[in-house]
């Protein structure tokens, strides 16, 4: 019995639609801003958060 599930890099590359104008959902991390709009149910990261976020998940090697 194998899920199979290996430790293979998983880039999300689902993005959430951007806001077509304010008001906008602000960023989890430093509440600037984001691009999502605030009905946006879920995790909202500035662009500058999500790179980081980006940069810390991402696969290493
Ligand atoms: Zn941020």
């Amino acid at each position: 019995m194998s899920d199979d599930d290996g430790d293979y890099c998983l880039i999300d590359t689902a993005r959430p639609p951007k806001a077509d104008g304010p008001p906008y959902a602000e960023c989890v991390l430093c509440r600037e801003p984001t691009e999502y709009p605030e009905s946006y149910k879920g995790i909202t990261l500035c662009p500058v958060c999500e790179w980081q976020e980006a940069q810390r998940t991402a696969c290493s090697g």
